[in-house]
Parts: C-alpha cells; sequence; structure tokens
C-alpha cells in the first residue's frame, strides 16, 4: 500500500500567538510548532494500515524548511519518509492543495489521510479540494474506518447529533477525526531513526493566492464577571440583568 499522510505545521496550543506587524499573520517570534494534532490520528490511521497489509507510509508538508521538524515527528511515530514541498511564501487552502495534488499526482497513492483541520487557520477544506484535485473520492471527518483486502471501505462520520455511515473504495483521501484511533507516541529508537530517514524536497509550481487575508486580530478581551449578590436574594437582580442587559432570556 502506497499510503500517504498530510500534515500541518502549527503552533504548539499553549504559545500565547501576537498578530503580526502587518497585521495580516501570526509573529512568529517564540512561537514553538507542533504536529496539527488531529494529524496524530491521520498518521496513525496510516502506520496501522500500513501495519495491517504492508507497504510504506510518506509524510507529506508544505511549507518553509522548518517544517522538515514536523515531518520527522510523524516519521518518529514510525512512518518510512517525508515529502517536503517546498512554500517558503504564505498559500491559501486552494494553493496549498494543490501543491500537494501536484507533487502525488504520479505517485499512485492508495490513500491520502489528512487531519479533519488544521488548527492555525481552521480552513476544513484540503481533503475535499484533494479529492477533487486528484479525481479521486474523499471523506472527510471519519470517526471510524474499516478498510477491506479488495480495497473497498466504510468509515463513520459524525455528524451534527449522530453518526452516518459511508462506504467508498480505495485511492481516496480520508480525514481524520478525533478518537479515529489512539495515537503512538514516539519512542527513542524512532526519534533517532527518524532523523536518518529521508525526506524528498519538491518545488511546486508557482502560484497566485486566489485569497487574500486582509487582516488578522484577537479576540476581544472578555469584561470581568460580575456579582450580582449572594443567596435567592440575588436571583431576581440575576433574571432583571439576563433580560436586560444580556438580552438573552
Ligand atoms: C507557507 C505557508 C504560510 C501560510 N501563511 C498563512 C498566513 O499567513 N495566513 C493565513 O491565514 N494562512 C496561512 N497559511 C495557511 C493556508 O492559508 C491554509 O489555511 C493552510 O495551508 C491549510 O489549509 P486549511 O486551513 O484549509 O487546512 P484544513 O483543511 O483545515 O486542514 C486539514 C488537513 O489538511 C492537511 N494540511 C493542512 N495544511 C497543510 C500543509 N501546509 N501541508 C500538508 N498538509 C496540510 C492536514 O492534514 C490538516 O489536518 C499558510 C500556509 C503555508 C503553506
Amino acid at each position: 500500500m502506497n499510503i500517504f499522510v498530510c500534515v500541518s505545521h502549527v503552533p504548539d496550543t499553549t504559545t500565547k500567538v501576537q498578530v503580526g506587524g502587518d497585521g495580516k499573520a501570526i509573529d512568529p517570534a517564540g512561537v514553538t510548532y507542533i504536529l496539527n494534532p488531529y494529524d496524530e490520528y491521520a498518521v496513525e490511521a496510516g502506520l496501522q494500515l500500513k501495519e495491517a497489509r504492508g507497504g510504506e507510509v510518506t509524510i507529506v508538508c508544505v511549507g518553509p524548511d522548518a517544517v522538515k521538524e514536523t515531518i520527522r515527528k510523524g516519521l518518529a511515530m514510525g512512518a518510512d519518509k517525508g515529502l517536503h514541498v517546498v512554500a517558503a511564501e504564505p498559500r491559501d487552502s486552494f494553493g496549498t492543495a494543490k501543491a500537494i495534488a501536484d507533487a502525488l499526482k504520479d505517485r499512485a497513492a492508495d490513500v491520502v489521510f489528512c487531519g479533519r483541520q488544521s488548527i492555525d487557520y481552521d480552513g476544513w477544506q484540503m481533503s475535499g479540494l484533494l479529492g477533487e484535485m486528484l479525481s479521486i473520492p474523499s471523506v472527510s471527518v471519519a470517526a471510524k474506518l474499516d478498510i477491506a483486502e479488495d480495497g473497498s471501505f466504510t468509515a463513520e462520520r459524525d455528524i451534527e447529533g449522530g453518526q452516518e455511515t459511508i462506504t467508498s473504495k480505495l485511492p481516496a483521501v480520508i480525514s481524520a477525526q478525533k478518537g479515529l484511533n489512539e495515537p503512538r507516541y514516539p519512542k527513542l529508537q524512532g526519534i533517532m531513526q527518524a532523523k536518518r530517514k529521508p525526506i524528498e524536497d519538491v518545488e511546486p509550481v508557482p502560484y497566485e493566492n486566489r485569497v487574500e487575508v486582509l487582516e488578522m486580530s484577537k479576540p476581544p478581551i472578555k469584561e470581568a464577571g460580575k456579582i450580582v449578590g449572594e443567596g435567592p436574594d440575588a436571583v431576581k437582580e440575576l433574571v432583571r440583568l439576563l433580560h436586560e442587559e444580556a438580552k438573552v432570556i
């Protein structure tokens, strides 16, 4: 099986992100980057498929040289090699997907795993775009996955208030939901081996962004809470404030 896993290089969730001087992107100073948490499920899905059916797992990431560090995290989990699609300049979601699709189109992928969303820019677009660009089915937000020997598969998707079970056939793009599996922790041996695993650089064709960021801002600072009183006597005032000020009842 020729398995590709797309991973995104995102700020650590514990980092206090600041908007950069141009007001259009985050300030990278002091930011620690990690493998996008949803992509850990995608890597695990790729590794489990390889363990069941054989083949190899390639970690794919579009971005500047620094993303190699994130590719190596996937290699430390057990993937075989990396594919770095070199993009020093920001690309919109379409441009990122196009760079991946161009890099994969002649590599006979059996399956391309993604995370359900990249937690930095939250586009939720990649799996659909990639499926269309590679002319193969795409399934988003897979919470359960069962791939049969003949390549047919069923996936359970989380939908509002329930689940949906779908079926399709490989090759396909599948984006992973939290809970699809239990991602393994890289072992020390895996971390050491990852340093020697190959990462191929690919130059994507030049691309002009279709979407431009005009402004980026942080949410307004929440006002301090208000204590309206204590005990049953405070209920009347609380109801009045919820009705007249907050207008939620
Ligand atoms: C070099 C670079 C700089 C960027 N700078 C900015 C910026 O300044 N402002 C801004 O708003 N956006 C920026 N972006 C992000 C871009 O606009 C998209 O949001 C991003 O590439 C992913 O698209 P998405 O949010 O739709 O992904 P989603 O659809 O939310 O991600 C789903 C999945 O797609 C895969 N994926 C996502 N991104 C990548 C990737 N880069 N490589 C491989 N797989 C991936 C992962 O599996 C991820 O879980 C930048 C992107 C790149 C490559």
